[in-house]
């Protein structure tokens, strides 16, 4: 009974699951994933921005758009 030693450094969250992230292509879990307020797309927790005034999360694209 040999158990192999933890082989990667990647996150559980980012090991792969049912979500693809539109933005660095990785998949997700959709537990530890957010969606985008605006596009309601999945965005993983390396992607997704927090707008500071509202704390709504967002995704790269939509806040790029909302910044100008
Ligand atoms: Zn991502
Ligand atoms: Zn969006």
């Amino acid at each position: 009974m040999s158990r192999h030693a933890i082989e990667s450094e990647t996150p559980w969250w980012l090991e792969s699951g049912p979500e693809t992230c539109q933005f660095c292509q990785h998949t997700f879990h959709y537990e530890a994933g957010y969606h985008c307020i605006h596009c309601d797309q999945p965005i993983c927790p390396l992607c997704v921005m927090e707008l500071e005034d509202s704390r709504d999360t967002v995704c790269p694209a939509c806040r790029d758009e909302g910044a100008k």
